[in-house]
């Protein structure tokens, strides 16, 4: 029986867990973690309004360990070594594997001055998403500015999909609490076409949007600073009472203590078979955010890419258990829908494909059934 160790228990190294038993693999499964719960991130964006609270999202993961026959092993992994086959946690452990998943996700760049003292980073977790709830109920009426960045060494690296889902679900909110005329909302970005990995038609759907909402657009100067009462940008300076920013992400940063080939934005370099790339890295795959990988330029970091990049690395240790060549390369397929809280944008990328369909109020209650079907098996 082989030992395939995965590292994380977000998407991508639950997705990995279920391929690996659907697949019958004959292996044993080690999952080392900090902490042995799901949070369903997507669903932050209904945090402000409390459609969710933070409970809502977090799956505790025992059950379905149990029943997939997967031994939990608490801890941060520090480093790892010898191709991938040890693996040492922060407490020292030393742990080995005949095949290893990297999937502990990305991090965000904190570096805008001024950030973590005056702004909220909304997509950190629940405790920053109940932050923002809470902050605009204690607000009487003001300024709220919301923006995000990116890494500039690469520039797929961003979560820019999640703060317009923040921007528009906190104006729905406060437009059907009666409280929008006492709020001013502004959006900032670096990039004169925000999101527009989205493709060239969604970046107008959502400008028009924010003008229908009457959101103030500052774009194309890129923020250089947030201070107690504004966004600074390379043009100018922008009042605000509260700051939501979103930076971009680069790799974990135990990569650091690691010979782990790494792109130029600093995550785990991977082929399009995910494997991390050198011949030094036999039997060692990433999946999810963790990895940069080739592909086109619209694929995002998104839990639905690196379910299918979860998928491919299983499959690809599944062929070389059996004596193959890895053979599966991960599909690129970018799937959004923009919530605001009543409505959606869909918006679907891939290979052959690109289309947006408008905001309607089916792809809202989509949504929320995906999320729904999605925890399904884990909660369970
Ligand atoms: C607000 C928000 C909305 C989003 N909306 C969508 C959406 O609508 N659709 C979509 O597809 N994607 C969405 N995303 C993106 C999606 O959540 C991420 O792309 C996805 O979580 C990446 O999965 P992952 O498995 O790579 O990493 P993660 O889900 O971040 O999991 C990383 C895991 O690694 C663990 N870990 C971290 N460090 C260590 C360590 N040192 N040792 C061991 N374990 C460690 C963590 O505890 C965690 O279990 C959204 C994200 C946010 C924040």
């Amino acid at each position: 029986m082989k030992h395939i160790m995965i590292l994380g228990s977000g998407f991508a190294a639950l997705t990995a867990v279920r391929q690996i038993r659907k697949a019958r693999l004959d292996a044993k499964i080690t999952l080392v973690s900090p902490n042995r719960h799901l949070t369903y991130l997507p669903s932050l964006i209904w945090m402000p309004s409390g459609i969710r609270k933070g409970a809502d999202l977090d799956v505790d993961l025992e059950q379905f360990l149990a029943r997939k026959n997967v031994d939990w092993h608490q801890g941060r992994v520090a480093s790892v070594r010898d191709g991938g086959r040890t693996v040492e946690t922060e407490a020292g452990e030393v742990l080995t594997n005949d095949f290893l998943i990297v999937a502990t996700g990305g991090r965000y760049l904190k570096k805008l001055p001024g950030l973590a003292e005056n702004g909220i980073i909304p997509c950190e977790g629940v405790a920053m998403a109940q932050a923002i709830h809470d902050r605009i109920a204690s607000m009487q009426g003001g300024t709220i500015a919301m923006g995000f960045g990116t890494n500039p060494k690469e520039t797929q690296a961003v979560r820019g999909g999640p703060m317009f889902e923040f921007l528009f679900g906190i104006d729905t909110m406060l437009r059907k609490a009666g409280r929008r005329d006492a709020f001013k909302l502004v959006f900032f970005n670096g990039a004169d076409r925000p999101g527009k990995r989205l493709g060239e038609k969604a970046v107008d759907k959502l400008l028009e949007e924010m003008a229908r909402r009457d959101i103030d657009v500052h774009i194309g100067a890129k923020p250089t600073r947030i201070d107690a009462d504004k966004v600074v940008t390379e043009r100018e300076e922008i009042p605000a009472d509260l700051v939501l920013f979103m930076p971009g992400l680069t790799g974990p940063a135990w990569l650091d203590n690691t010979d782990l080939p790494r792109s130029s934005g600093g995550f785990i370099q991977a082929d399009s078979k995910c494997r991390v790339v050198g011949d030094d890295w036999t039997g060692c795959y990433v999946a999810g955010d963790a990895g940069s990988y080739p592909g086109p330029d619209w694929m995002a970091k998104q839990a639905h890419q690196a379910d299918l990049q979860a998928k491919a690395a299983v499959a690809n240790i599944a062929d070389e258990m059996a004596g193959r060549a890895p053979s599966h390369d991960f599909k690129a397929e970018l799937v959004c829908i923009v919530d605001s809280l009543n409505k959606g944008i869909l918006v679907f990328r891939d290979h052959s494909r690109s289309f947006l369909l408008p905001a309607m109020r089916p792809a809202h209650w989509a949504k929320r059934i995906y999320e729904s079907l999605y925890l399904r098996p884990y909660r369970r």
